[in-house]
């Protein structure tokens, strides 16, 4: 499984992007699915950042509260 950083805001999602763009990765904002559970019926598509270097995925940032907490 490729690695995955969580984070709490929006704002940290950006600082992280524009943090790897400055390492030469290519950076995507999407929707990622976080692993963790959720309540029933809701669905766990949340706001990501892709970090893309030599044409592979190195790194998966998804903002989730929960996650965040629980693996810095
Ligand atoms: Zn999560």
């Amino acid at each position: 499984m490729r690695p995955t950083k969580y984070v709490e805001k929006r704002s940290d999602l950006t600082l992280l992007k524009e943090t790897f763009e400055l390492t030469g990765a290519t950076c995507h904002r999407t929707r990622l699915k976080c692993g963790c559970e959720v309540r029933q019926g809701a669905d766990n598509n949340r706001d990501g950042v892709l970090v893309v270097k030599y044409d592979t995925v190195v790194l998966e940032i998804i903002r989730c509260k929960g996650c965040a907490k629980k693996r810095p």
